[in-house]
């Protein structure tokens, strides 16, 4: 049953019906609220959608572990179950036998959420491409995807600026600052230089020597990498080429660029010059996670947590993220969306999904989720209430929004999509035991949505 609205509210308008895009339009349905969804499917396709449903699964049939208590996209699942999610509603109901991970038959999951948005007398379904958001649309939720049309991304960027819309992601790998080995890596900027905002020791540096450094090059030589998909054709330029690509391209080169030793002393052995040096540069204002700094790479996953394990320091490095690079259109976020995920440039166009630059399917769902709930209470005229930082909620929009760090020298730029971690999460007090860590921060998430629920039950009944 909604709550009873008034009948003159101008409907919220959602552009895209994939993972995000629906969940939003449910979000703001549940809340009373007319939603006109707009989907170019079935009569304009991407690259790689294959059907007409709402919410289709591009790839893989997995939202990874169902863990709460273990795993941060576990608990991001139970969060999501408790905040009334369409999407883990239907994933739920469609699943299928997969360990500890939930897989689901992607063609229920999408058929049944198709028929719950088909079904919702507050969402006027619109089959059409939208290349631009005309100007009377007063709320937009623009949840387009990575593939984003051609005419659509173009206003965007026409919106933006050149550099603010990325048609490729180049991801380094993240590593946990935890487990880098500070015995072997220290911290040091090159010439100490302290640049804009930097303290003259910004960056974790590890060493190695000559027969390490032949010893990484051969084996990223040799490593196992991915093929791009036709429609990704060939994005790499110069400044962003993957490492394994510069080492093709001769031996020495990463020794000379990425992996360049100089203005660097190891002060363990101030008088031995290291080879080369891998640096890895701060990722979050939580200083929680660092990242490989140059070493965007189409290696196989396996293939790159075992190659970078070889390099001294990182011996026992636990990733966070691992290194891509793939079509995906996203926006530089932290500059340009405000807290609420609106465009600062723009307030009526609010963006959810792959676009912001989160990165999976039950991310994108759950900004899809938030910007349903914050474009809904903007139109109630109520300030949109952010998810505690704690939760996986608002470690993922912290991320998008403010999270990150802009590398501190020039380069191109530095955010890139992420899948939730717990290296987003605010540390927990000290004390507590390594082991006992994932625990108490998946409780503590929840016990403060619950919390975060009880006090906005509270507000809107004020
Ligand atoms: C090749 C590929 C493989 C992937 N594999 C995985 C995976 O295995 N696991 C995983 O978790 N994530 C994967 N992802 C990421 C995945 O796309 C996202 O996680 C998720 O689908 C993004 O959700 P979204 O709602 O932001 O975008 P989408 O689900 O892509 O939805 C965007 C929707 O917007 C529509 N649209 C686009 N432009 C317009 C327009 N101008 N007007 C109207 N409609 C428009 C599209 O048709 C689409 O339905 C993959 C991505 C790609 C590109």
């Amino acid at each position: 049953m909604y709550p009873l609205r008034p009948a003159h509210l101008k409907p919220v308008h959602v552009v895209g019906g994939g993972l995000s895009g629906s969940e939003a339009a449910w979000q703001i349905a549940r809340r009373g609220m007319p939603v006109v969804l707009h989907e170019m499917r079935p009569d304009r396709s991407t690259a790689v959608h294959k059907s007409g449903q709402f919410a289709e699964l591009v790839c893989s049939n997995s939202f990874r572990s169902d863990d709460a208590e273990g795993s941060a996209i576990g608990l991001l699942h139970a969060e999501m179950r408790r905040l009334g999610s369409l999407v883990m509603h239907a994933a739920d109901s469609h699943k299928l036998p997969a360990g500890g991970a939930l897989a689901v038959d992607r063609e229920g999951f999408a058929a049944a959420i198709t028929a719950v948005i088909e079904g919702e007398p507050l969402i006027d379904i619109r089959r059409e491409e939208i290349l631009e958001p005309p100007p009377d649309w007063d709320s937009v939720i623009i949840a387009t995807g990575p593939l984003t049309s051609p005419a659509l991304a173009e206003a965007i960027r026409a919106l933006t600026d050149e550099a603010a819309l990325a048609f490729f992601d180049a991801i380094a790998p993240i590593v946990h600052r935890d487990s880098i080995d500070f015995d072997v890596a220290w911290f040091q900027s090159r010439y100490d230089k302290a640049g804009p905002g930097g303290t003259g020791a910004d960056y974790v540096n590890c060493p190695l020597t000559r027969a390490q450094y032949d010893a990484f090059v051969d084996a990223l030589l040799a490593g196992e990498k991915i093929a791009l998909h036709d429609f990704e054709a060939t994005p790499y330029f110069d400044g962003c080429l993957p490492i394994e690509v510069m080492a093709e391209r001769g031996r020495e080169t990463l020794c000379h660029g990425p992996m360049k030793p100089f203005g660097l002393t190891n002060p363990r052995q101030p008088a031995e010059k290291p080879y080369a040096v891998v640096q890895l540069r701060q990722d979050n204002r939580l200083g929680t996670l660092f990242n490989m700094v140059g070493f965007q790479t189409k290696l196989k996953h396996g293939e790159q947590a075992r190659i970078f394990r070889t390099i001294p320091g990182l011996e026992k490095a636990e990733f966070a993220r691992l290194g891509g690079l793939h079509r995906n259109t996203f926006l530089n976020s932290p500059k340009l969306l405000d807290e609420t995920l609106r465009l600062k440039a723009m307030p009526r166009l609010r963006f959810a999904g792959q676009i912001t630059g989160c990165e999976g399917y039950v991310e994108s769902s759950a900004i899809g989720l938030l910007a349903g709930r914050f474009a809904a209470a903007e139109r109630l005229s109520e300030q949109p209430r952010l998810p505690p930082p704690t939760t996986a909620h608002g470690a993922l929009i912290g991320h998008i929004t403010g999270g990150h760090i802009e590398t501190i020298d020039a380069g191109p730029r530095s955010f890139q999509p992420m899948n939730i971690n717990f290296g987003l999460f605010p540390s927990l007090a000290s004390g507590v035991a390594r082991s006992a860590k994932k625990p108490a921060i998946c409780a503590r998430a929840l016990a403060d949505l619950e919390a975060w629920l009880g006090k906005a039950a509270l507000h809107a009944a004020e």
